[in-house]
């Protein structure tokens, strides 16, 4: 060993999905969404000036916030934006998880909690999902550092309704409590009216998944002015956390479009549903997901084998080698044709 490696912080870090390039695959395993962006964010890309990029972004990324503010209604010191959701809740986590008590967050859930609460020392407890994969509500009535969940619950797809997440809020007035809505365009009530009601409350939301965007790494957050204060004066502590020009002007001009927005999502709620029905007949069980995915066990092969008998086919899904998942599929909704050819396939297979 060399002296200076006792020194080194390690971390288990976490394992992002695959990000297999290639004509003729079909990618169901990270939850993109299956439509471009608006035709407007390709004719504003197509317009850029490559000069705008000598200079440094605006940090206070006045143009996104401020489409965001009329897009959704809300005040624009409501709102802190961040280089995609990811961003938005590490630097929540850092401002706003900082007691000695545990901060709270189900035990099946997006698995980036675990590694920020490990990577800033935060110590966490992970109630368990009832046996229908529900987040309990009652287990976070207790004394806590903070509570975050995703609503719907991924990996499960799983929405829980606005008056449960309120009561949860409700009950826990003394700390902060982040609702992580990046899938909530899909079917789900969002949280962000009660920020107006409860000081305690920051909601999260991205551009990743129904905005057709992950790859511009656009994240934003709703709350009471005095969080998202605590949040800038963190985030200007490290510039590394301001959007860069493309991602502020392009993202703005995406909420411009509200109709295309409607269309594409009605496209993938209806692919869902239609999947549900097909993965049904095929013997798949699964929650009712109302998310841009579906978490589905079968009721005689197991996942891991036909995760790599479709991988070996080119057509790529989540699997989780974990307790309590490892036999499941997250398959993210894709077109209505990449959709066929995984029936199609499972039809042969299974
Ligand atoms: N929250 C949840 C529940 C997610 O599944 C994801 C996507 N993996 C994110 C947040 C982060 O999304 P992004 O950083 O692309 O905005």
């Amino acid at each position: 060993m060399k002296p200076w490696e006792a020194n080194i912080r390690r971390v288990a870090p976490y394992v992002p999905g695959e990000q297999p390039k290639g004509e003729k695959l079909i990618k169901l395993n990270t939850n993109e969404n299956p439509y471009p962006p608006s035709p407007g964010v390709k004719q504003a890309l197509a317009q850029m000036d490559c000069d705008w990029f000598r200079k440094y972004p605006d940090p206070a990324a006045t143009v996104l916030i401020k489409a965001l503010s009329k897009t959704y209604g809300v005040e624009e010191d409501r709102i802190f934006v961040g280089v995609g959701s990811d961003d938005v809740i590490a630097v929540a986590f850092m401002t706003f998880f900082n007691s000695r008590k545990p901060i709270l967050f189900p035990d099946v859930s997006y698995s980036f909690y675990k590694v920020w609460a490990d990577l800033f020392r935060i110590p966490y407890e992970t109630p368990a999902l009832d046996d229908n994969f529900c987040i309990r509500k009652e287990d976070y009535y207790r004394e806590n550092g903070g509570i975050i969940f995703p609503n719907p619950n991924a990996p499960t797809g799983l929405l829980m309704p606005l008056s449960e997440v309120e009561d949860i809020i409700a009950h826990n007035q003394e700390s902060v409590v982040i609702l992580d809505e990046a899938y909530i365009d899909f079917g789900g009530e969002s949280g962000i009216k009660l920020t107006e009601k409860y000081d305690n409350l920051l909601v999260v939301q991205t551009f990743s998944k129904s905005r057709s965007m992950a790859g511009m790494r656009i994240g934003c957050a709703y709350g009471h002015p005095d969080l998202i204060r605590a949040l800038n004066d963190v985030k200007y502590s490290y510039n590394s956390y301001t959007m860069n020009i493309p991602s502020l002007v392009l993202g703005a001009k995406a909420l411009e479009d509200d109709k295309y927005f409607k269309e594409t999502l009605d496209k993938i709620i209806y692919t869902r549903e239609q999947a549900k029905i097909r993965l049904g007949e095929l013997g798949f069980s699964f929650p009712d997901s109302m998310a841009n995915f579906i978490f589905a066990s079968h009721k005689e092969r197991r996942a891991e084998e036909i995760y790599k008998a479709l991988r070996d086919n080119n057509i790529y899904v989540r699997y989780f080698k974990q307790p309590r998942l490892d036999n499941h599929l997250r398959i993210s909704i894709g077109t209505d044709e990449e959709m066929e050819a995984l029936y199609i396939f499972l039809k042969e297979f299974l």
